[in-house]
């Protein structure tokens, strides 16, 4: 790693872990965190939790582990480039999305409205959960104890009823606080992986085509260019050769603009960083480039029947699980039950929560499958 700015995060300043542990020995402290959350359960399972369309649908599509991967190399190339803290920046991409449900967005939304009435279901939150509370790997402490700058880059939003509980970490949202740098990088890295990568995964499918995208801006005008580059390309090779200068462009838009913004509004430290507006974004019109691109995937992908009914099956899976486990404690494995009804419901909750899809599909089908018995003779 360079030399890091005045304004980065700096590990040897880290505000520290929940429980005090001995300084790491051959590595920093975000490079312990790293290796923590690399080795936890959770991480594993993002391999068999989808993002769009679910695990067993092809071998091709991006997972939430291959996902994750992209967000930190992506993060990891803008905080270099912008003399930032490359580690914490790795950290927090790879943490980002441990808290997710099975089943992706729908898995979320159905877990969110079964949980509305005991203080709801947030994936973000629920990350945060998963490295402060639910990993059990450790004797002298729950969770993974990580350094307070990587829970704040994993906790990208908060209503102020949970930021009040959530002490020191909370603050920023009550004060209307930036994160750090590297943390913002994270957030924009992880837009821009999610985007590109459902461009790809979306015409791999066939839900979406090249001429479809070829009216998005963003798109077209790499399309053009590859094309006539290369005219009699297999098509295959001219989506990866799109995709590739769309990432390159959105990177380097963002690192143009946010030194810009560093310097137009004379950051000097990481107070300066967290006083300020949100300083690593693209420029005005990559900006509108940007959410154009992501209209069009909400519109023509996320929106295409065949997604949509593979996400009404989601929801009910998981809405039949919960109701089923709230109705009988009894058939929670033992180390989920609890006599509470509110406890109860966060406990069904993290149970639910860390289902990878193949397991929840598995899980529905102990339960409520009748196997039709072998006739006796
Ligand atoms: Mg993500």
């Amino acid at each position: 790693m360079g030399e890091l700015a005045p304004y980065a995060v700096n590990a040897t300043n880290s505000r520290g872990r929940s429980v005090a542990e001995d300084a790491p020995q051959g590595r920093n402290e975000f490079q312990r965190d790293r290796d923590r959350i690399i080795h936890s359960n959770a991480f594993r399972r993002l391999e068999y939790k989808t993002q769009v369309f679910v695990n067993h649908e092809g071998d091709l599509f991006r997972t939430r582990l291959t996902h994750s991967l992209e967000v930190a190399q992506i993060a990891r190339s803008i905080a270099r480039r912008l003399h930032l803290n490359e580690d914490l920046a790795e950290a927090i991409s790879l943490a980002h999305d441990l808290g997710h449900t099975p089943f992706g967005h729908a898995g979320q939304d159905a877990l969110n409205t079964c949980m509305n009435p005991y203080g709801g279901f947030e994936h973000n939150l629920q990350s945060l959960r998963v490295v402060d509370v639910l990993e059990e790997r450790y004797a002298e402490f729950d969770g993974l104890n990580l350094c307070f700058e990587t829970r704040e880059g994993i906790l990208k939003h908060c209503s102020a009823e949970n930021a009040r509980q959530l002490g020191e970490l909370g603050e920023r949202f009550l004060k209307n606080l930036r994160p750090s740098l590297e943390a913002q990088v994270a957030n924009l890295a992880d837009e821009i992986a999610y985007n590109n990568h459902d461009v790809d995964d979306g015409l791999r499918s066939g839900l979406i085509t090249l001429d479809q995208l070829a009216e998005v801006p963003l798109v077209a005008a790499h399309l053009l260019k590859v094309k006539n580059a290369y005219p009699g390309l297999p098509e295959r090779r001219v989506v990866h050769e799109t995709v590739r200068r769309m990432i390159n462009t959105l990177v380097t838009d963002l690192i143009c603009q946010s030194e810009h913004n560093i310097h137009t509004n004379k950051i000097a430290s990481l107070e300066d960083v967290r006083q300020a507006p949100a300083l690593i974004t693209y420029s005005p019109s990559t900006g509108e480039q940007q959410r154009e691109l992501k209209a069009f995937l909400r519109n023509w992908l996320y929106r295409h029947f065949r997604v949509l009914r593979m996400s009404a099956k989601s929801q009910r899976i998981l809405s039949d699980l919960f109701s089923v486990f709230m109705a009988d404690n009894r058939l929670l494995p033992p180390q989920y039950q609890r006599q509470l009804e509110s406890d109860r419901a966060r406990a069904v909750s993290d149970y639910i929560a860390g289902m990878t899809d193949r397991y929840a599909i598995r899980e529905y089908r102990r339960i409520f499958a009748v196997e039709e018995a072998p006739l006796q003779v």
